[in-house]
């Protein structure tokens, strides 16, 4: 990436190998390294070193405080700031930052959700330096603080985060890659896994935003509706960027560069107001940190141009809704494995870590569309442009061939010799990525030489979901590395493609290259016995199941009790913002909207009184019949706001939801009846055309 701009110092912002080399002894920096790329323990004699090094770094960057930066279950990201001075004396201060307090932090963390792991006695959770994602400092507009990326456990060691599994499963990823390269005779190395993640996002004027409740206080619009010039035209998507936006993004860049966070390509989406940021891909663990950033970045820029940033997964009924692509793959030694490759041994790997993938998504559809699941992203799945609940993957025509013909090698009666590919032997026809992308309906779409997970929301954290791909990636790993190491030596190529074979025969019904919004699909794979799990908790129940709390604890990624205690979290998460949505429309509902209809009947019905006083006899009739619409609009808000109130009483999710649907419709129904100067929230025509 040309970032070469003069005034633009990429990385600066980042305690990296460059700023290591100038404060560090070069066995501290080698030692340092070893850890970071390795994955080696950190040597606990440098830390101090180390802390002091990026003390003096910081401070003469202008940072005054310092932070263990972590990801809890929420979803966001959590600090505690704490200042480098100490008191020593009256008026007198140094400053102080030891490597305990760079190893280790203690923050008061009986306010983030465990799921019941933390009992009140011993309420305290402990954050802890996860070295192989370098510090950072994080600038504000009146000072600037040292971020030290870190993970956040239970005294009893249970993970509290997001972050503690990732790197679990990044290491189960390891094991089974190195078990699998092995069969290769690549005995040597170990496997980084890869992650670049396109984020998808709304701007919208802050103006507007004030004047909705819903947005401030649920990120989307509750009510509003759709504009007669809406998606239709279609010439937003990759449409020249306006002014205002592209300064927007600019500064995101600028200020995205500085933190050493390639973000590379930015364009217009498909809905007007819509936009998507894609930085070039990373190591895994890096590039969460850096996704979680971005997002920061964004929300924080837009201010700074008086918008606002929505990361919302459907801020607009009937308008595109957000996701984020998760592009993934897996590299050993620094080859792509997922990349066809140049020759016969190549291809095979290829082959091989392919039908891992295909069988892992196959058995654990279920546990990944799990893993996307919430609240905001229920409103997106299975609507508009989107991808639907169904998890399937897509191969493109070429390499469905390719794959056909390995499949059929294994069954005897196809007759077609001829046309078997021979691992081992062949070179595969060239895969052409342009081709393998045209189809946007998949949700797990193989794009060249990486699969790109378009089910995950926009406002989700990426680590969720890649802990799960990891884990069933390496599962299938490891099942597919035990069979091939009974190979004898002379029959290994034979071998491999009877396994490969009968991986591809097993799994295929999770591949399909139609049209994957299409209610034909629906049927298609419901007849292939896939599933459909189209709402939260739906999808979240999966994780309880037996094979799926084996799954995880054999793979060494949680314990039973950890899946249990986030599956716990993920459901009170879902059931609060449902009730909170649910208490805003209401509230919008009573105080904003019922009040501006009365308003409204009462100036039809004092029109009519005095027209009809002086004698007027024209367009009575009609002024009657729009206050009879509206007066019946009324009343179904009212009912509507009645069954939602009583649902929110009950707590009962289904109820709130399905008396939110009912209470839209009515609202939406008067908004295009109702005089425009008297509606009290700015229209969805207002807000999704910025200027
Ligand atoms: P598109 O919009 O067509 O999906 P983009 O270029 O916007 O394509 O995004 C593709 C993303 O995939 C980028 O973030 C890119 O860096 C990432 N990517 C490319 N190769 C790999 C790989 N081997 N592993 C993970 N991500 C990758
Ligand atoms: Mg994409």
């Amino acid at each position: 990436m040309d970032v070469s701009a003069p005034e633009i110092a990429y990385g600066s912002d980042v305690f990296n190998e460059k700023a290591m080399r100038e404060h560090l002894a070069k066995d501290t920096v080698e030692a340092l390294l070893h850890t970071m790329n390795d994955r080696a323990p950190l040597d606990p004699s440098v830390a101090n070193e180390v802390a002091h090094a990026m003390k003096q770094w910081a401070m003469a960057r202008g940072a005054t405080h310092f932070t263990h930066w972590f990801q809890p279950l929420t979803g966001s990201t959590a600090e505690k700031h704490d200042a480098f001075f100490e008191p020593t004396g009256v008026a007198e201060t140094i400053a102080r930052f030891s490597g305990k307090n760079l190893i280790m932090g203690e923050p008061d963390a009986s306010s983030f959700p465990s799921g019941g792991l933390r009992c009140t006695f011993e309420a305290r959770g402990y954050t802890a330096w996860d070295v192989t994602s370098p510090a950072f400092i994080k600038r504000h507009s009146n000072g600037a603080t040292l971020c030290i990326p870190t993970v956040f456990c239970s005294y009893t060691g249970e993970v509290l985060d997001k972050k503690t599994p990732l790197l679990r499963s990044m290491q189960a990823m390891d094991r089974a890659t190195r078990r699998l390269m092995a069969c290769f005779g690549e005995t040597e190395g170990h496997a980084v896994i890869t992650l670049g993640a396109e984020q998808e996002y709304f701007l919208v004027d802050k103006q507007h935003w004030l004047k909705r409740p819903d947005l401030m206080q649920c990120g989307r619009t509750l009510f509003g509706a759709p504009p007669a010039r809406n998606q239709q035209l279609e010439d937003h998507y990759f449409g020249s960027i306006k002014p205002r936006v592209l300064a927007f993004m600019e500064d995101v860049e600028r200020e995205l560069w500085i933190l050493g966070i390639p973000a590379k390509t930015r364009h217009n989406e498909t809905a007007p107001a819509q936009f998507e940021l894609a930085p070039m891909f990373e190591e895994l663990n890096l590039a969460v940190d850096h996704n979680m950033l971005i997002m920061e970045t964004m929300r924080n820029i837009a201010d700074r141009h008086g918008l606002v940033c929505l990361l919302h997964e459907k801020p607009f009924a009937g308008v595109n809704g957000s996701g984020k692509h998760n592009n993934w793959s897996v590299a050993f030694n620094g080859r792509n494995l997922l990349d066809p490759g140049k020759n016969p041994q190549q291809n095979a790997i290829f082959l091989a870590t392919l039908a891992s993938v295909i069988r892992a998504v196959d058995l654990h559809a279920d546990i990944l569309r799990a893993a996307t699941a919430s609240l905001g992203n229920d409103c997106r799945l299975g609507a508009l442009e989107a991808p639907p609940s169904i998890i399937s993957i897509f191969l493109g025509d070429d390499l469905s061939e390719v794959i056909a013909r390995i499949e059929k090698g294994k069954s005897a009666d196809e007759g077609k010799k001829s046309a078997k590919l021979r691992i081992g032997v062949d070179t595969l026809p060239p895969i052409p990525r342009d081709t393998t992308d045209r189809n946007r309906t998949s949700p797990f779409a193989f794009t060249g030489n990486k699969f790109e997970f378009r089910a995950p929301g926009a406002s989700q954290n990426c680590s969720t979901v890649c802990m799960v791909l990891n884990t069933i990636v390496a599962e299938s790993m490891e099942v597919l590395a035990e069979a091939i190491e009974k190979l004898p030596a002379d029959r290994f190529h034979e071998g491999l493609e009877k396994i490969i074979g009968a991986v591809i025969h097993d799994h295929k019904r999770v591949i399909f290259n139609g049209d994957g919004y299409s209610t034909a699909w629906v049927e298609e794979a419901a007849k292939r016995g896939l599933p459909n799990l189209r709402t939260t908790p739906e999808a979240l129940a999966v994780q309880l199941e037996p094979q799926n709390l084996a799954l995880f604890e054999k793979m060494g990624v949680l314990m039973p009790t950890e899946v249990q205690s986030r599956h716990d979290v993920f459901v009170d998460e879902y059931h609060r913002r449902l009730c909170l949505e649910g208490k805003v429309a209401l509230e919008m509902a009573r105080t904003l909207i019922e009040p501006c209809v009365i308003t409204e009947l009462k100036t039809l019905a004092t029109t009519l009184q005095k027209s009809a006083a002086i004698g007027l006899t024209a367009g009575l009739s009609s002024i009657r019949d729009t206050a009879e619409q509206l007066g019946q609009g009324l009343d179904t808000i009212h009912v509507g706001c009645e069954t939602l109130a009583k649902a929110l009483a009950e707590e009962n999710d289904k109820d709130v939801l399905a008396a939110m649907v009912e209470l839209r419709k009515a609202v939406d129904a008067v908004e295009v009846l109702a005089d425009e100067a008297r509606w009290p929230l700015p229209k969805y025509r207002d807000i999704l055309f910025v200027h």
